[in-house]
């Protein structure tokens, strides 16, 4: 794990300049802001940074204006619900780095919060130039990272600013890295995993990382299907990669060797059509019939699935076992999220999830509170299941 300094080490901080980097790209929806967690999250960074008298100056990326200006992307409206999830006043700046920017930041009293405009309205930022990170840097004494979620990738504010000024991980940041580091990186064990979602070939380089690391993984949903019918099961009009049977394969040897059980459906829920209310039937998985496909792994998998986790220490999770978004195809998720939420409730289990419809899935059983911690930065998340180094991170303890 890597090593980097925390708010901890940062002492004597009144008066000093902290560029802040935070995650703000909140979903909106009609305008609104469809949910608040990540303003949450980074609220008691701020608060912390802020009553110890430092000038706070927050640094954000908001949607995709490719390195323009484009007005329905300003920060502007998110400034205002950050400011309801503080408490406390947030003046909002009209740009990130020049003239506008220094004057706001140079009008800073001890404790003030500023928010700068969109660093992705300039097209240093996703290039990681060094003289946009210089202007940004230009601003702050001291840069703290709080974005895990746009850590896995290189950018001025994630990774350049990083080598300019004198870098700490904020609150946030050292949360979810102490998390991550509880699920795979130093884990209880034994450890399973289970991976589930649409296809296979999104999620190579983290089967092959888990299959190193477990000591079981489970596989679910369309998935599923790959490896099934790469063993020869007739999975009739499923979600299907054909053409990578021999991955499906490879993933499966590797496992053998390394002395990871890999865990397949044995039963499944099958429909003939992908819609609310279709006549579903549980079959096992080799009578899938020729004209249905698998929406669900059925109750004897789930019964596998739940033997797994009662026996393990430590779970890692990404992606639903089945077609969660229509019911009856929730059944199997649901029923697993509430099995590995008790057993954590329990103090029995350590449960780490994350993924965009992972988070929706443990929402819609409302077991996201009782798991020791979802991860709420989708692609960040996926790539540190797939071992690979965030740069985000890796800056942080240059
Ligand atoms: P995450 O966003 O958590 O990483 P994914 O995007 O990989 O998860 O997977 C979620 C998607 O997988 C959901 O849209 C779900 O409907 C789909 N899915 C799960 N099981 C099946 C299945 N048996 N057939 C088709 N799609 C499935
Ligand atoms: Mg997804």
């Amino acid at each position: 794990m890597t090593q980097f300094k925390t708010l901890d080490d940062l002492t004597d901080i009144a008066g000093k300049r902290l560029l802040v980097r935070i995650d703000l790209n909140v979903p909106v929806q009609d305008g609104e802001v469809s949910d608040t967690t990540r303003i949450e999250r980074v609220v008691p960074t701020i608060r912390d940074l802020s009553s110890k008298g430092g000038k706070v100056i927050l640094l954000s990326h908001f949607g995709r204006p490719k390195g323009q200006v484009v007005d329905s992307m300003s920060l502007e409206p998110i400034s205002h619900k950050l400011e309801e999830a503080l408490d406390q006043r947030v003046h909002f700046c009209q740009d990130c780095v020049g003239d506008t920017a220094v004057r706001s930041v140079h009008e800073m009293v001890d404790g003030d919060v500023v928010l700068l405009e969109n660093l992705r309205f300039y097209p240093g930022e996703e290039k990681n130039d060094t003289e946009f990170a210089r202007r940004l840097a230009e601003n702050g004494d001291i840069y703290i990272n709080d974005a895990f979620s746009a850590a896995h990738r290189a950018h001025a504010s994630t990774e350049g600013l990083a080598h300019l000024l004198p870098a700490y991980a904020g609150r946030t940041m050292q949360a979810e890295l102490a998390a991550l580091e509880k699920g795979l990186d130093n884990p209880a064990r034994p450890v399973v995993a289970i991976v589930g979602g649409a296809k296979v070939s999104t999620k190579l380089d983290l089967l092959m990382n888990l299959v190193s690391k477990v000591d079981a993984l489970v596989i679910g949903g369309g998935m599923a299907n790959t490896f099934l019918a790469a063993r020869g099961t007739d999975v009739g009009k499923s979600l299907c990669e054909h053409d990578l049977a021999d991955t499906a394969k490879k993933i499966m040897i590797e496992a053998a060797s390394n002395k990871c059980a890999l865990v397949l459906p044995v039963d499944a829920v099958v429909a003939r059509e992908f819609k609310a209310g279709a006549e579903s039937q549980t079959v096992a998985v080799d009578a899938v019939p020729s004209d249905a496909m698998i929406l669900d792994v059925g109750p004897d998998t789930v019964s596998a699935i739940n033997e797994w986790i009662g026996r393990a220490s430590t779970l890692v999770w990404n992606g639903p076992v089945g077609a969660f978004e229509i019911k009856p195809f929730d059944a199997a998720t649901m029923a697993i999220a509430t099995f590995a939420a008790e057993q954590t409730e329990d103090g029995l289990l350590i449960s780490v999830a994350g993924g965009g419809d992972t988070v929706a899935a443990l929402n819609q059983a409302g077991c996201t509170n009782k798991f020791t911690y979802v991860s709420l930065a989708g692609g960040a998340f996926l790539e540190w299941m797939e071992g690979k180094p965030l740069p985000g991170v890796e800056a942080l303890s240059a």
